[in-house]
């Protein structure tokens, strides 16, 4: 028998013990669906003064963002880019770089509901900070889903306050907590009026929701233990959000952590430590959350370290393995209480 045939996971057609997006996006639309990342030119609450200065210590833009083109040729671009390597049946339009619900509410509704009319556009997600988000920015988002389908990712990162502070996020999980809260009512009003297509759209029992919500986290902050970082997952987990995205946190250049870095003051997880971790957090979500991503993704020319984490297929590999050697999979260690 191979891995794949005694692979006890549900949501998976390969050796994947948790919920691969690509897996989740062929469920819903039917194959492969493609992200296209997008810079509309937001700057951050936490880079611009409002919140704080000069941005988390590891965010490489430490000022206002600078797209390359307009979003008309950056879709464009990113759709030539991805047709050359697989034959995709949709897009996801990306609003990624800085945070893209701050800023000039007509602006920011123009720019998205001009990309929900994209050809072969199947859904957007548009990803932010949780203090970032204003009544009528959320009223936004509510009438952007009732015409495509949406996702949200909300920047976390960690639970623990005293990380927060450290790494200079300029919001507690508290603050965090509010904006999701508010978002989750947001999602849940559009997700009833849509209960029809959700259950249409059905994958082994999993509901194909109109309005979802993602979380990111980063493992490896400065300070951080492992038990520190399993209570961001359990802490994560207890919300039950549509989708995890865990990071890991890399060194690039230019920025305040890339100093702490070079002062030797700042040492990187290795690989095993990862993946042990990883494995650990996959345990604690719930098994019908997607999981976004399971590594960083580091622009080569400006990665300090780790050097491992450049070799993304080896980590998702490494991955695979652990949770086999478990004997185990996501949702394994998950409580809903
Ligand atoms: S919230 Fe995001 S964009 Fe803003 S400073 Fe932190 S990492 Fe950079």
């Amino acid at each position: 028998m191979t891995q794949r045939e005694i692979n006890p996971y549900p949501y998976t057609d390969s050796n994947k013990r948790y919920m691969t997006y690509d897996w989740y996006l062929k469920a819903r639309f039917g194959g492969k669906i493609a992200r296209v990342a997008l810079d509309q030119g937001c700057t951050c609450p936490n880079i611009d003064g409002t919140k704080g200065r000069g941005g988390c210590m590891f965010c490489r833009n430490g000022s206002a963002s600078s797209p390359e083109g307009t979003l008309d040729m950056q879709y464009e671009r990113g759709r030539e880019q991805a047709r050359a390597k697989w034959d995709p049946v949709g897009f996801i339009p990306y609003f990624q770089a800085h945070t893209n619900t701050y800023g000039d509410p007509a602006a920011l509704s123009r720019a998205f509901n001009h990309a929900a009319e994209w050809p072969d556009a199947v859904m957007l997600s548009v990803a932010t900070r949780p203090d970032a988000l204003s009544e009528e920015m959320t009223g936004t988002l509510i009438r952007l889903a009732r015409k495509i389908p949406l996702t949200v990712e909300l920047g976390l990162q960690t639970s623990d306050d005293g990380t927060a502070e450290r790494i200079n996020r300029c919001h507690s999980f508290a603050e965090f907590l509010n904006g999701y809260e508010r978002l989750r009512h947001a999602a849940d009003k559009v997700n009833a009026e849509f209960r029809n297509e959700a259950a249409r759209g059905d994958a082994k029992g999993l509901p194909m929701k109109r309005f979802q919500i993602g979380v990111h986290l980063i493992d490896g902050l400065p300070g951080e233990d492992r038990e520190t970082m399993l209570k961001t997952a359990r802490d994560t987990a207890a919300l039950g959000p549509d989708m995890v995205k865990l990071h890991l946190l890399h060194v690039l250049r230019g920025t305040r952590l890339a100093e702490l870095f070079e002062a030797g003051e700042y040492r990187p997880l290795d690989r095993e430590e990862y993946v042990r971790i990883v494995c650990d957090q996959l345990e604690l979500l719930p098994p019908g959350t997607v999981i976004g991503r399971v590594t960083g993704d580091a622009p080569e020319d400006e990665l300090l370290g780790p050097e491992w984490c450049a070799r993304k297929t080896e980590v998702a590999n490494e991955i695979d393995k652990e949770l086999f050697r478990r004997g185990s999979m996501q949702g394994a260690a998950y409580r809903k209480d």
